[in-house]
């Protein structure tokens, strides 16, 4: 839990808000957790933030985290990633401006014919009337998915939003983050149902970035299941500190942002040990890919030195755009 926290806190864009006591304003009402999480949170990210305190005071955090994820009681180690996906959607509920009562979004039915941009702005539409927080502003991004029928040629068209990429490890020894990347955006085949032809066909199913959110947060699935057992997969990834480069993965898209593509590293959630027991930490660098790496272990911070962040304990890494600055939240 801490080194998910740390990591966020190192989040320029996204402490600055709450530094700038920015969540007051935007506490929703409809929220289940009532603006608890984000104000708890927000106090945390203050306290860090003062250097008062180099280590964390989140009892009162800790507190509200395991009233609203009874799983995330207690003193036991608890997973990184799940707890980041449970806290990212508390967040999101208690600062969501978006119009929480709408009926659930309809299927995407985009026309033939219809622009990749069309489609694409028509459902970027309906998911901010829906959602729409500092949460979603700098952790989304959107997948285009094709779907195409290899009988008749009939394309269907999706997007989706994502938060965290969430990437397989098959078993090797080493890994480069960009082979990992390829290996999830490869084309498959499957078999779906064509609208056109109306029966199961073979298809081609290709997913890309439409849209890039101004930070990526990557998952190295570590823990899956492998003959029916789950362990972890201890695999070293190569991973790029100062220049991730994500254009090859991204959509030609006319209608395009003005995000860079470029991303630089400036957090790692580190996992010890095995599934049933292990150990995290966080390595944070301000700004990012900065000669400025710190290493936060439970309540002892050490300096660290870049040549040390890449180790085969990397288990959820956050990049932020490089053309994103401190004050676009
Ligand atoms: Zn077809």
């Amino acid at each position: 839990m801490n080194a998910v926290v740390q990591c966020l806190c190192h989040t320029q864009p996204f402490a600055q808000y709450f530094v700038d006591e920015r969540h007051n304003d935007h506490i929703s009402p409809h929220s289940p957790q009532r603006g608890e999480v984000a104000e708890e949170f927000g106090a945390v990210v203050r306290a860090l933030n003062s250097r008062l305190y180099k280590t964390m005071a989140i009892k009162d955090f800790k507190r509200t985290v395991g009233k609203y994820g009874p799983e995330f009681r207690g003193t036991d180690q608890h997973d990184a990633h799940e707890f980041l996906m449970n806290l990212a959607d508390w967040l999101h509920n208690d600062l969501n401006q978006g119009q929480t009562r709408l009926p659930p979004m309809s299927e995407q039915n985009h026309s033939i014919g219809t622009p990749d941009h069309i489609a694409a702005q028509e459902v970027q539409t309906e998911l901010n009337s829906r959602d729409r927080s500092v949460v979603r502003k700098l952790f989304y991004g959107l997948h285009r998915n094709v779907i195409l029928c290899k009988t008749c040629n009939e394309r269907s068209l999706t997007f989706e939003p994502f938060f965290v990429l969430t990437l397989s490890l098959p078993s090797n020894d080493r890994w480069t983050l960009k082979e990992l990347l390829e290996h999830y955006y490869k084309e498959s085949t499957i078999e779906y149902k064509c609208s056109r032809c109306n029966k199961m066909r073979e298809c081609v199913r290709k997913m890309d970035i439409w849209e890039l959110p101004p930070v990526l947060i990557i998952h190295l699935n570590r823990f899956e299941q492998q003959d029916y057992l789950m362990s972890k997969n201890p695999s070293f990834v190569d991973f790029p500190i100062e220049l991730l480069q994500l254009s090859r993965f991204v959509v030609n898209n006319p209608k395009q942002s003005t995000l860079s593509h470029e991303y630089s590293l400036y957090g790692v959630c580190n996992h010890y040990g095995t599934i049933d027991g292990g150990h995290y930490t966080a390595f944070c660098s301000s700004p990012p890919a900065s000669n400025n790496w710190h290493k936060y272990d439970d309540h002892e911070v050490y300096d660290l030195r870049s040549s040390n962040v890449k180790t085969a304990a990397a288990y959820v890494l956050f990049y932020q755009s490089i053309s994103f600055g401190i004050r676009g939240a």
